[in-house]
């Protein structure tokens, strides 16, 4: 009879309470962090859940991804980083700081915890990359109208309250139709997406483009007032009547309308959203390929 061969690995008293202690801990992180999909308030969670078992008085997390750095605590002498990752896909990099070294007991420790973090953070990717296309204009790029209606009510609250100003300016490209028909839709194609461009360069990286119709773009512009945003808009004119689209064997030669609002006090969204439009449409009346403040 062929002798049965079982390896057995010795399990006493000890063995198990540790293995019960880190269960424990495993499950009380996992649960901590299927509260939330924000990547700062997961790191913040996993870190001070890990407090106790590893201390650590510094804390830094990036993600190039979303270009995102969650800081926390001091920088100090030690540290121990770890690059997070799942099937290819980087999840960012996690850094704790303290006074002494790390021991190796407490670094392995810590990569079997870090296993807690890896889904948590990748549901945390896809829900800002769902986000990120439900507020993106597939052609352009930019924004598109609803990141607008959620954006304008947040700048709109923050104004009132700081007393800050706000501008908005509206742009509508000029002749629009007789691009598609020379060019096709295409070339139409191509035309918005070099005006969407060209806006994108001439604003500061804080001022806010949206793709909020057709041939129709919005900038937000915050802490801005009606005669600066107006200097924005004549800029935004320029860059697009100076610049030559060649397209094929077609050049195009593009001209845009603008109308500027600024908030005033007894503004809602809409009035103020109401006076750059119709700002604009005068700016059609006036000829277009020009900029009008509504004064
Ligand atoms: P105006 O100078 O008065 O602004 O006239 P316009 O021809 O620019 O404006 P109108 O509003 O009459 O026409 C806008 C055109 O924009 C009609 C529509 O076919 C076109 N359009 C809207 N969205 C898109 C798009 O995504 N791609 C392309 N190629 N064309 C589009
Ligand atoms: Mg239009
Ligand atoms: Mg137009």
């Amino acid at each position: 009879m062929k002798k049965k061969i079982t390896n057995l690995a010795l399990v006493n008293n000890k063995t198990y309470e540790a293995a019960k202690t880190a269960n424990l801990h495993h499950y009380d992180i996992s649960s901590a962090l299927q509260t939330t999909l924000d990547f700062n308030e997961l790191i913040a969670i996993f870190c001070d859940k890990i407090q106790a078992m590893i201390p650590h008085n510094g804390v830094l997390y990036r993600n190039p991804l979303f270009n995102l750095e969650y800081h926390t605590g001091i920088s100090t002498r030690h540290s121990c980083s770890y690059s997070l990752s799942l099937e290819e896909q980087s999840l960012g990099e996690l850094k704790l700081m303290r006074q002494q070294r790390f021991s190796d007991k407490e670094l392995n420790y810590l990569e079997t915890l870090l296993c807690c973090l890896i889904y948590p953070l990748k549901n945390a990717t896809l829900y800002r990359q769902a986000l990120q296309m439900a507020y993106t204009d597939p052609l352009t790029k930019t924004k598109n109208r609803t990141a607008f209606n959620d954006t304008i009510e947040r700048e709109y609250r923050l104004a009132n309250r700081n007393a800050n100003h706000l501008s908005l300016i509206f742009l509508d490209i000029d002749w629009f139709k007789t691009i598609n028909d020379s060019c096709g839709h295409e070339g139409g194609d191509t035309a918005l997406t070099s005006v969407a461009n060209l806006i994108k360069d001439s604003v500061r990286g804080s001022d806010l483009v949206f793709r909020y119709g057709g041939e129709e773009f919005v900038v937000l512009l915050s802490e801005t007032n009606l005669e600066d945003a107006g200097i924005i808009a004549e800029r935004i004119r320029m860059a697009i009547e100076n610049h030559t689209l060649a397209y094929g064997l077609e050049i195009l030669n593009m001209t845009a309308s603008l109308g500027v609002s600024s908030l005033r006090g007894n503004d809602s969204i809409e009035s103020l959203i109401n006076r750059a439009d119709s700002a604009m449409y005068q700016a059609k009346m006036n000829g277009k390929n020009n900029v009008k403040l509504a004064k």
